[in-house]
């Protein structure tokens, strides 16, 4: 893998692609800075090997060039004290500014360029956009495993202007080293517990996993239309009828690799969506009509707990059920412990996806579990069995 361990950054300008694309309250401040800290170990390495670091990111959606409110300048200070050095900023990732600011730049120092996407060349991947962004610097290094799913122009065009001079930052190489880790290398047994509301987001992942795994556990909303493929009555649960049909054939496949699928047999019912409803533990495919499935039930939660604890290699995407109410939150919660489990017993275990990050945080188990992905898309793609724009960009 080409990383930063293997180049001499001595007097080089370096232009990092980063995510800085951090969530801001009304007051501008940043409320979750996660982002800025994982890549401070790429800019401190780049710094202390003597390079001049030259820092570009998108943040927010803005629509029609400049907005204040999509500015990187509100990121300036708090990366600025992680860093323990003043970092300058562009107000303007190209053009004339930026270009003096770039060249002026010396060994340790850090740039900041402004928001990539005032420009809408960005998303649109424009070669000359990329071509103007590539003069600032000497080496480029791709550190956004975020947005690596996209052919954008900072993401994966500009790589073309650094043929000899491209290269993963730490965050880009420890996502796709962990994610290789399991797709590629892992050891068996491998188990893959998919989540969330719904199928159609996830079947080409359930295709690509059933050639890979030992063991597949279906919860979440989605588990409602395996069991009335299975026939089951699943009353007012969610269901997507026009995948019912997919999910047969998703079973048929698991069958024919000798795939053990695991769909939850029990389920904790309510009578409406809501925290206080009425609910009760009853057999998954006897749901009466007027209740729904929003968690899966005690004895699912016991198999799955056994299947995970004797698992080597285990990868987590999405809730159980609506772990956002508390009372329904327990599958998640024993799915999210036994994976804590079976790590400190020596498996490895990767978590990705926004919602079973957001309950990894949630149990406070982030770090009794070998790696949370911070990518989302990026790593669902990944893990799609597609190929990421921003990691063919830096191989080929
Ligand atoms: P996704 O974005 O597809 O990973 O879905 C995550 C969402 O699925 C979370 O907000 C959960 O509340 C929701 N979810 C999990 N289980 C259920 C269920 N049984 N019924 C409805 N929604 C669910």
């Amino acid at each position: 893998m080409k990383t930063i361990d293997n180049y001499d950054f001595k007097g080089k300008k370096v232009l990092v692609r980063v995510d800085f694309n951090v969530p801001l309250d009304e007051n501008l401040e940043i409320t979750d800075d996660t982002r800025i800290r994982a890549t401070i170990p790429t800019i401190q390495k780049l710094r202390k090997e003597g390079a001049a670091v030259i820092l570009m990111s998108h943040l927010g959606r803005p629509k029609n060039g400049p907005e204040d409110k999509f500015s990187l300048r509100h990121v300036v200070k708090n990366l600025s004290g992680k860093l323990g050095t003043e970092v300058q900023f562009a107000d303007d990732c190209i053009g004339a500014q930026a270009r003096e600011k770039a060249a002026a730049l010396k060994q340790g120092e850090v740039l900041l360029l402004e928001n990539l996407r005032f420009y809408k060349e960005e998303t649109a991947g424009d070669v000359a956009f990329a071509r103007k962004l590539s003069q600032l610097a000497d080496v480029y290094v791709n550190d956004a495993f975020g947005t690596a799913h996209r052919a954008h122009a900072s993401t994966a065009v500009i790589a073309q202007f650094f043929p000899d001079a491209k290269m993963f930052g730490y965050v880009m190489g420890n996502e796709l080293k962990s994610i290789n880790k399991v797709l590629k290398e892992g050891e068996k047994p491998f188990t893959a517990i998919l989540g969330g509301a719904k199928v159609s987001g996830k079947i080409e992942i359930i295709n690509n996993l059933l050639d890979k795994v030992d063991n597949l556990i279906i919860g979440g909303g989605m588990m409602f239309t395996f069991i009335k493929a299975k026939g089951g009555q699943v009353g007012n649960s969610l269901v997507e009828d026009d995948l019912i049909a997919t999910a047969s054939a998703a079973m048929e496949k698991a069958e024919s690799l000798g795939v053990n699928l695991y769909i939850p047999q029990d389920a904790v019912i309510a009578d409406k969506f809501d925290n206080d409803a009425n609910q009760k533990c009853r057999p998954s495919n006897e749901i009466p009509e007027g209740w729904m499935g929003l968690d899966i039930g005690v004895e699912a939660s016991e198999t799955f707990r056994k299947v995970i604890e004797n698992s080597s290699t285990i990868l987590w995407n999405g809730p159980m059920g609506v772990f956002e109410m508390d009372n329904f939150a327990e599958g998640t919660l024993d799915v999210a412990q036994a994976i804590a489990r079976a790590t400190a017993k020596g498996a490895f275990s990767l978590v990705g996806g926004g919602d079973s990050v957001a309950a990894v945080n949630k149990y406070h188990l982030q770090d009794k579990v070998s790696y949370v992905s911070t990518g989302g898309g990026a790593m669902l793609e990944y893990i799609e069995g597609k190929t990421l724009p921003g990691v063919a960009a830096i191989e080929e």
